[in-house]
């Protein structure tokens, strides 16, 4: 999973796309870029792994001057953190350059890739998203947008893009409109001298903090080029099902981001109202949430269930999210780290622990371990969304069928392995009917087992960028 932006017609878009990257900074987390292309056409980049904070400081964009700008953050697989496979990728070509921030993944990159090397191409790092740079730079096409096309008819799964082409700024959803992307547009009057200017982002919350208008949604299959003559829309590939994420409304997306038309804060809620619906806990006397991710919908839960709702499990925010420690070890370790337990609210009490997901188990475990410890009497575990059964081929990095506990247990021998006194997870049909614009058009994959797509040819192969 990553964030993507990409900002035109502002004198210092560069720096609006830095602004922009830190409201994107959950999205990914391993590394962050940004490419500037000045008015003279030419394009500088900065890339550096960690966060924007970390990496990314203003003396490396000074040199970024230009109304013309790319950023990504991302997310990947431990192991795949080198600087080779940083996005935006930044090339040149016969026709100047290109600049690539993709949030997805190609689920044939494999084959293309190999078609491509079989061609002679060359390709320097090992993410699935570089295919598309050499397949741009192949097309013959004039237009940008139409080199775009050219570039896209083949490639298969999820891809949310901002590319840059000389002084072009194209954005391009899938087809199936698996990952958010919204458009924006900075008021005309900003005080800058400039006259307005387009914005794109993975999620509304970004263009609120760069201080842009949220317009909508770019469309599933529509590329958009912005130059300087105006704005150009076009759907030149094939139209396919709708497939949104589910998942980025129950963990992934920010709640105060709108994303495929809807406020994931009120998808949160709704989830967790239902949840509380379908597995009412009766006796408990509080609810809490493993925050952050599922503060809203423990919220939904303890006000549909009329109990009070108490910040019993306390986060340092200090630490990065628990997935990212390649070890096992390492990922027990990082939950103390992560998390401590309020005593003075837990002690004698019958309490209900109301996450998103259950991936692993492991967060779970140590969280259900520590809030015993912490003295509760009886600790009753919801969660917001169905069991997770599958991998993502679609850009989420959940880990292979064998990690997932949901695909390798029961509910009961979940909970007895978690140490639960009770669980029940939000039922499929449930979570679907409870995101405000469901239950069509959503990808449930990994909890129901329809993939969309055939499962990739070589799916280890294939999980080394971001792509994801
Ligand atoms: P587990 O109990 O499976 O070890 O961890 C579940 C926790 O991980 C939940 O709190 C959930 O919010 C979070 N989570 C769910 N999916 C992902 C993901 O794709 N990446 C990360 N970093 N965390 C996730
Ligand atoms: Fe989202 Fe799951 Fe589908 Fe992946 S498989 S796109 S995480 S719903
Ligand atoms: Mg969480």
């Amino acid at each position: 999973m990553c964030g993507i932006i990409g900002v035109r017609g502002r004198t210092d878009a560069a720096e609006i796309a830095h602004w922009g990257l830190y409201a994107l900074q959950h999205r990914g987390q391993e590394s962050a870029g940004i490419v500037g292309v000045d008015d003279t056409g030419h394009a500088r980049s900065v890339r550096a792994l960690g966060l924007v904070s970390d990496g990314i400081d203003r003396e490396q964009l000074a040199p970024l001057t230009g109304s013309v700008a790319i950023g990504h953050t991302r997310y990947s697989t431990a192991g795949a953190t080198t600087l080779e496979n940083v996005q935006p990728l930044l090339v040149q070509f016969r026709g100047g350059h290109i600049g690539l921030g993709h949030n997805g993944n190609i689920t044939n990159a494999s084959e293309l890739r190999v078609a491509l090397e079989d061609r002679g191409s060359i390709f320097s790092s090992t993410n699935d998203t570089e295919v598309l740079v050499h397949r741009l730079a192949m097309s013959t096409a004039t237009q940008p947008e139409e080199q775009l096309a050219d570039a896209l008819r083949g490639v298969e799964g999820a891809y949310c893009l901002v590319v840059v082409i000389g002084r072009t700024l194209l954005a391009a959803r899938d087809p199936h409109g698996w990952r958010p992307l919204v458009m924006g547009r900075f008021p005309s009057n900003n005080g800058h001298g400039a006259a307005g200017g387009i914005v794109f982002a993975s999620e509304t919350c970004a263009l609120d903090m760069v201080g842009a208008r949220y317009e909508r949604e770019v469309a599933p299959g529509e590329i958009i080029a912005v130059d300087d003559t105006g704005i150009r829309s076009s759907f030149p590939l094939p139209a396919a099902p709708l497939h949104r994420c589910v998942f980025e409304h129950v963990y992934f997306s920010r709640p105060d981001s709108i994303v495929f038309g809807t406020s994931v804060e009120a998808a949160r809620r709704a989830l967790g109202q239902r949840l509380a619906r379908e597995c009412p806990t009766p006796g408990a006397e509080l609810v809490f949430s493993v925050p952050d991710s599922s503060n809203s919908a423990a919220l939904g839960y303890a006000e549909e269930s009329g109990l009070p709702f108490e910040f019993a499990l306390i986060r340092n925010h200090y630490v990065g999210r628990t997935f990212i420690q390649p070890t096992q070890a390492g990922r027990d370790a990082k939950v103390k780290v992560k998390y401590n337990a309020v005593r003075d609210l837990l002690e004698g009490k019958k309490v209900v622990m109301v996450d998103d997901s259950i991936v692993r188990g492991t967060t779970t475990r140590g969280l259900v371990t520590m809030v015993r410890h912490a003295g509760a009497r009886e600790v009753h575990m919801r969660v917001s969304s169905a069991p997770i059964t599958g991998p993502c081929y679609y850009g989420i990095d959940t880990p292979n069928r064998s990690e997932l506990i949901a695909a390798q247990l029961s509910v009961d021998e979940i909970a007895a392995d978690l140490g639960v006194d009770s669980l029940g997870y939000l039922s499929l049909d449930g979570m679907l009917a409870a995101v405000p614009s469901g239950p069509g058009g959503f990808c449930d994959a990994c909890f129901s087992g329809r993939y969309p797509t055939p499962a990739p040819v070589d799916s280890a192969k294939l999980r080394f960028g971001c792509g994801n």
